[in-house]
């Protein structure tokens, strides 16, 4: 760019331009009212699995409102761009932090804020705060992953638990929900597609669980897999795993009936 010419960055001049650096001619930084603050817009269109942009900054071993954690104890202090970007619980972009790119996980239009979720990437937030995102399954607060609250205990199930035990069939939609595991794993995706990875933060289980619940709720056809680059993700369709909540209910109901039937026969 020659000299006089405005400048299309958010960065200063000193910072040296990089790949996927956001411009002033597909973004806009503005005040987006108390709740929000300020926030970034796209000004033009992106696609599931494009870059949307990446960040740069300054290294510290501190949390600051405007910081992307990067490592453990490792953060990225970027005041310019990234610390802009507004939380969702239910974003448009997913962070990589090895290359700092974030990435559409859904179409995203002109004027549309770019959101993603601090709980991905951040451990502790500088502060937390009430969540505005308004998604259907919002958080309501803007925490760190390991400000999440642990999962609900599961309270053990009277008369349900000699069901599975009775009935020998192939694992039903109520046996899926009927695992605390399994369950924390669909409300998680409910909120975002994740990796397994994010799945291993958000959840505090560990390798061989996540993945094998996961392998489980993927042949059941409730969770999905796609790649964005190297990286896996996991989702789950909101639409269906809300019919399937009801369905399953009505299963229970039914389930009950028979096994009604099976102790009569068994004890006859
Ligand atoms: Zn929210």
């Amino acid at each position: 760019m020659h000299a006089g010419a405005p400048s299309l960055r958010f960065y200063p001049e000193y910072m040296p331009a990089f790949e996927h650096e956001p411009t002033r001619d597909r973004f806009h930084i503005g005040f987006e009212g108390d709740s929000f603050g300020e926030g970034v817009r796209s000004l033009v269109p992106f696609a599931p699995g494009d870059v949307v942009f990446a960040c740069t900054g300054f290294f510290s071993s501190h949390v600051t409102q405007y910081t992307l954690q990067v490592g453990d104890g490792l953060h990225l202090h970027d005041p310019f761009f990234y610390g802009k970007i507004l939380h969702s619980c239910v974003p448009n972009t997913v962070a990589d932090v090895a290359t700092r790119r974030f990435t559409a996980v859904k179409p995203i239009e002109p004027g549309h804020f770019v959101t993603m979720d601090y709980a991905q990437t951040e451990d502790y937030l500088f502060r937390t705060f009430p969540c505005a995102c308004g998604a259907r399954n919002c958080r309501r607060n803007v925490v760190g992953r390991k400000q999440l609250a642990p999962p609900e205990p599961v309270a053990a199930p009277s008369n349900i638990v000699p069901l599975t035990e009775l009935v020998t069939a192939p694992m039903g939609l109520f046996e899926v929900l009927n695992d605390a595991n399994r369950k924390r794993i669909l409300s998680l995706l409910l909120d975002s597609d994740l990796r397994l990875q994010d799945v291993m933060a958000l959840s505090g289980l560990g390798y061989s669980a996540v993945s094998k619940q996961l392998r489980i709720l993927r042949q059941m056809g409730l969770v999905s897999q796609y790649k964005l680059g190297r990286q896996v993700f996991y989702a789950q369709d909101d639409e269906r795993m809300r019919a399937m909540l009801e369905a399953g209910r009505e299963h229970v109901n039914g389930w009950l009936g028979r096994v009604g039937v099976a102790k009569v026969r068994a004890g006859g």
